[in-house]
């Protein structure tokens, strides 16, 4: 049992405050659907618990398994089974994406994986997501179509093998056979891990097929409801104009 616990957490980028004392908690085999209007501090959250060092973390608390994260360098969140499959996958140059994914599997673990052991899980995640198998000796994310790094990011995944996964926006640019085939991966990811679970996503067809758990409305830096998967049906129908009048919030 793993649990992500963060409480009146304050985030700032160049100076703006851009999180003003959000609180959420996840648990093992939990999914979380983190909704809201664009540019109220989604992706901001992700990259704080992951340690970006644009995003500073002026008040507040986030533990995992009661260990402070905000204590850990960017490599220790990963190696305590944070992820963070993102937004906008950086492009690699030089690095293939098998010496990427190695080196990552190894630094969180004692002894190497061995070499038939990494080629058999990897070539099972690219199958899995449906992708040319040139794939794994091809530059980090170099020349990869939208979807085909978005594929990516769930291929790392599923290698890692993390304790919390975090997906921002990973639908966006996968038409529809590719969101059922993602979201396949990750539901299956998940029932073998048991990790906990944060999308962001916009799509209720995306989180139709997820299934989450719980579902959460992000405004201005503060999650302002909290629900079920009526919420995302919710804002799938009226969007979140009626979030900002009852709860009087501005996005
Ligand atoms: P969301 O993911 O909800 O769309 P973001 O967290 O990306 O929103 O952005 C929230 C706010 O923080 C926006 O006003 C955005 O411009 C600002 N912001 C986020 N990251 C940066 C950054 N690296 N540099 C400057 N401003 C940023
Ligand atoms: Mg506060
Ligand atoms: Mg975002």
């Amino acid at each position: 049992m793993s649990a992500l616990e963060i409480r009146d957490l304050h985030v700032s980028v160049e100076g703006t405050e851009i999180l003003k004392g959000l609180d959420l908690s996840v648990n093992s085999d939990e999914r979380h659907a983190l909704m809201g209007p664009n540019g109220n501090g989604k992706s901001t959250l992700l990259a704080a618990i992951m340690g970006n060092p644009k995003y500073t973390v002026t008040q507040g608390t986030i533990t995992f398994d009661g260990k402070d994260v905000l204590s850990m360098e960017v490599d220790e969140r990963s190696k305590v089974g944070l992820f963070l499959g993102m937004q906008y996958p950086a492009e690699v140059p030089g690095v293939t994406n098998s010496d990427f994914l190695r080196t990552a599997i190894n630094a969180r673990r004692e002894q190497p994986i061995s070499l038939f052991k990494f080629i058999k899980e990897m070539d099972h995640a690219i199958d899995e997501l449906d992708m040319k198998t040139d794939l794994a000796h091809r530059f980090l994310n170099v020349g990869f179509s939208g979807g085909e790094k978005k594929r990516n990011e769930i291929v790392q995944m599923l290698l890692l093998k993390p304790q919390l996964a975090m997906l921002d926006e990973i639908d966006s640019g996968l038409d529809v056979d590719a969101l059922r085939i993602v979201s396949d991966a990750i539901m299956h990811a998940q029932e073998q891990t048991h990790c906990g679970l944060i999308v962001v996503s916009h799509y209720a067809r995306f989180l139709d097929y997820l299934k989450p758990t719980h579902a959460h409305i992000l405004v201005d830096g503060k999650i302002v409801v909290s629900g079920g998967p009526e919420l995302i049906q919710k804002v799938d129908s009226e969007g979140y104009d009626w979030v900002e009048k009852e709860y009087g919030v501005k996005a």
